[in-house]
């Protein structure tokens, strides 16, 4: 019984807020910090009047993360959640953090796992601004809350004194991707261009042009990264993990070139050989290596053939 107290005081095992949240690690898992499901939603401030908000993905394995801007004439928010009732649970909780209606929602990721839940906030806010690249508007166009105003490579926001700069860097995960930085304050909201802990996940990418995107984003030397799933540590870890983030991505597309090289076949995720003999490295103990794996072989495959959507 001592030996329990003194391990649980020291945060040694999980099963208390604070061991889960003192436990650097960077896998996305959410039972990997020892949480669970009923945890979330949550959110928390990053900066005065910035707020980090965390769902959790369809699959149940890992969280999403929107960002929440509020500001004297309104709120912008940075991608939504994947269902109905995570998106009214966002609804509820900025009406917790505001009186300020949202004014503009940005689509970071036109992926259903950050926009499925679009519904209850169109309900809420129907006077709200969608913007995305062209890209996603196309992806968007069965969606409850359609994108109603388009970027292609940078717009600037000024909401209520606050400035934010919405960035098409280059297409990476969902190949409409936009990052949305805050001068002020040195916040780069990623969206799914940084899967924290997350093996790359390919289904629509441009695994090459990820690469580059996310080098433009390292080049402005932001403060905080934050990613679109995985966990929100602190400043120096999230610039690190971008780091290894791109670089697990270029030794999974090596890896892709080996296989390829080795006419090793992956011609579609379903039926690839291929995935049996790769070799991941530091990819290899990555959430959802299994099931991402052959879908970013079958990607790159096609990158290599030329045969990637235009
Ligand atoms: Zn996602």
């Amino acid at each position: 019984m001592k030996l329990l107290h003194a391990l649980l005081s020291l945060g040694l095992l999980a099963g208390t807020a604070n061991a889960a949240e003192n436990t650097k690690v960077s896998n996305a898992a959410i039972d990997a910090r020892g949480l669970t499901l009923g945890d979330f939603p949550r959110y928390k401030s990053v900066a005065p009047d910035i707020y980090a908000y965390e769902g959790f993905h369809p699959s149940k394995v890992m969280n999403t993360v929107s960002l929440i801007i509020v500001t004297k004439d309104g709120v912008v928010l940075v991608d939504a959640m994947g269902d109905e009732q995570q998106g009214q649970q966002l609804v509820d909780n900025i009406k917790k953090i505001t009186q300020q209606p949202v004014k503009y929602l940005i689509v970071g990721s036109d992926h259903g796992d950050h926009m499925a839940g679009n519904g209850p906030l169109k309900k809420a806010w129907p006077g709200m601004v969608v913007i995305s690249t062209p890209a996603s508007q196309k992806a968007m166009e069965k969606n409850a809350a359609p994108p109603t105003e388009l970027v292609t490579d940078k717009r600037t926001l000024n909401v209520g004194g606050t400035e934010i700069q919405i960035l098409n860097l280059g297409r990476a995960h969902t190949g409409g991707d936009l990052l949305v930085y805050l001068p002020a304050t040195k916040i780069m909201f990623m969206s799914e261009v940084y899967l924290r802990g997350v093996f790359p996940a390919m289904r629509t990418a441009y695994p090459g042009e990820w690469v580059e995107t996310i080098k433009k984003a390292q080049a402005m030397n932001a403060n905080l990264y934050i990613a679109g799933h995985g966990w929100l540590d602190d400043a120096a870890t999230m610039k690190a993990d971008l780091e290894a983030f791109r670089k697990n991505l270029e030794v999974v597309i090596a890896e892709g070139k080996r296989l390829h090289a080795a006419k090793a076949p992956c011609p579609e995720p379903q039926t690839c050989e291929a995935a049996k003999q790769a070799k991941w490295g530091a990819a290899d103990s990555l959430a959802l290596r299994d099931a991402q794996a052959p879908i970013a072989l079958a990607k790159i495959y096609q990158e290599i053939d030329g045969k990637l959507p235009k």
